[in-house]
């Protein structure tokens, strides 16, 4: 009987192992997972640490009893590949249960590694207080220590999506929390002017915002860093992600950017019947036309679903991305899509670039709250290329629309017309979205005219 083998039990893994099945009910499929759970969510763990969320359990979308009874994959726990031959079609997998080594065939394999934590080799980095945050068990861990030592003083390495999300984390505890980020903003998939106004927004709600320092070092009072040292008896590392394409790679499987593994628009990677998706992989950019590694779970779902269309004997590609994340801190909304200033100088576009500030709902509306859109248009076409919004309640799920007419090639003036839905508690008559596309407009009209009378 044909076998699929499938490595890693979470989103890249385990949604390729639920489509494959769908279509091959025969085929024979077996899961390697060498943590304890399955397509968990990950994105959960700070709601969990900040106790929005009551139990870890409430994280798994699918346990790995549901699928061994309910789609009859072999899911095995605590199984982690060591190698892939693939010139003999099997891998090696050390069972950590019964402590025992074994190889196991394969005529299809789906690589669903995920990524790995960057942890600096800085001295103290092993002591039991630093934590990442990769694994729902790491969540859990990081919880109980939490618990224990009842924190009173946090430190916060990093100031990306992870690190701020967990700043708000333990400020709900009611802990002093200092976020380190080595760069002079946070947030560094916004531009400068759009992450300026997050700092000032987190310092609002308490959290000490120490931008420019570097950890140096960790003992179990403190953290060293280049400015000094800052107290800490709980430190949380948001330091950002590589991919996990190690065993991939030493098998001979080609990898592309920042050592993702390279796949198709079928998630097909160089090697006939072996297909990757997720944190693992790379994915297209749509605007930039570029291959970039997103490491994020919408992308994962979605690879995984086309893999496993495949896997299946079906056909699917997937269709890029367009780089949209959507975050918080506290009671601020954070999100982008498209590319931000540096990615569009990077990739040669000229642009013109607005920002605007309005309100969620109708001005006059009890509640209504205050929304930033810096939109970046295109010379010539008059595309959107990218957006950013910093506001507050309400703010940032517009990324939506504007993500949305990034992936339709949408020029500003198509943008002004959509019929957007208003109502006084949801939004202004022009939604800032319009509004934002309007001063786009009025800067490329600008811009063209310049080039008018200069010619
Ligand atoms: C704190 C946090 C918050 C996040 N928030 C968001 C969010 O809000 N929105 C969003 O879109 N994304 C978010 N993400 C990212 C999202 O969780 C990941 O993109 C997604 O989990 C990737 O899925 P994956 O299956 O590719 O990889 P992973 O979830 O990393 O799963 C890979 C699995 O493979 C297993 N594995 C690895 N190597 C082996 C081996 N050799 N043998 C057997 N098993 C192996 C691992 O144990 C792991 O379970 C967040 C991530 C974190 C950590």
């Amino acid at each position: 009987m044909e076998r699929l083998l499938v490595i890693g039990g979470d989103a890249g893994g385990m949604a390729a192992a639920s489509q494959a099945r769908r279509r091959k009910p025969y085929m024979e499929i077996v899961a390697l997972e060498k943590g304890n759970r399955t397509s968990y969510s990950a994105c959960g763990i700070p709601y969990l640490v900040a106790g929005d969320v009551q139990s870890a359990d409430e994280l798994v979308a699918r346990t790995p009893e549901e699928f061994r009874d309910k789609h009859r994959i072999d899911v095995r726990m605590h199984h982690e590949v060591m190698g892939i031959d693939l010139d003999a079609r099997k891998v090696e997998v050390r069972d950590h249960s019964r402590e025992r080594t074994f190889q196991l065939g394969f005529d299809l394999l789906q690589i669903g590694t995920g990524a790995r934590p960057i942890r600096p080799d800085l001295p103290g980095i092993d002591l039991p207080h630093i934590h990442g945050v990769q694994t729902v068990d790491d969540g859990v861990a990081l919880l109980e220590r939490a618990r224990q030592s009842n924190c009173r003083k946090v430190a916060v390495i990093g100031g990306g999506y992870i690190g701020i999300e967990m700043a708000e984390a333990f400020v709900r505890w009611g802990a002093a929390v200092t976020l380190i980020e080595g760069n002079d903003q946070v947030m560094r998939t916004l531009d400068p002017d759009m992450a300026a106004p997050i700092v000032q927004a987190m310092r609002r709600q308490g959290i000490e915002v120490r931008l420019g320092v570097r950890a140096q070092g960790f003992d179990d009072k403190q953290v060293h860093t280049d400015a000094g040292a800052i107290d800490a008896d709980l430190v949380v590392l948001g330091l950002g992600v590589t991919p996990n394409s190690e065993l991939a790679g030493d098998a001979g499987v080609t990898l592309g950017v920042r050592r993702a593994i390279r796949v198709n628009r079928r998630q097909q990677t160089s090697v006939e019947g072996v297909y990757a998706a997720g944190d693992c992989a790379e994915s297209f950019h749509r605007v930039s036309q570029r291959q970039v590694h997103v490491a994020l779970g919408t992308v994962a779902n979605k690879q995984g679903r086309v893999a496993g269309i495949n896997l299946g004997g079906g056909y699917a590609t997937f269709a890029g991305v367009v780089g949209t994340a959507i975050t918080k801190v506290c009671s601020t909304e954070i999100a982008r899509t498209g590319l931000n200033e540096s990615e569009a100088k990077r990739n040669g576009f000229a642009y013109e670039t607005v920002t605007i500030s309005s309100t969620t709902r109708a001005g006059y509306f009890p509640g209504t709250q205050p929304i930033s859109i810096k939109l970046l248009a295109e010379h010539g076409s008059r595309r959107i290329l990218g957006a950013q919004i910093v506001g507050e309640e309400g703010a940032a799920k517009r990324i939506d629309v504007l993500a949305t007419a990034v992936t339709a090639e949408m020029t500003v003036d198509q943008v002004i017309d959509l019929d957007l839905a208003y109502a006084p508690p949801f939004s202004g008559v022009w939604d800032a979205v319009h509004i934002a596309a309007r001063k786009g407009a009025e800067a490329l009209d600008r811009e063209a005219l310049e080039q008018t009378e200069t010619t």
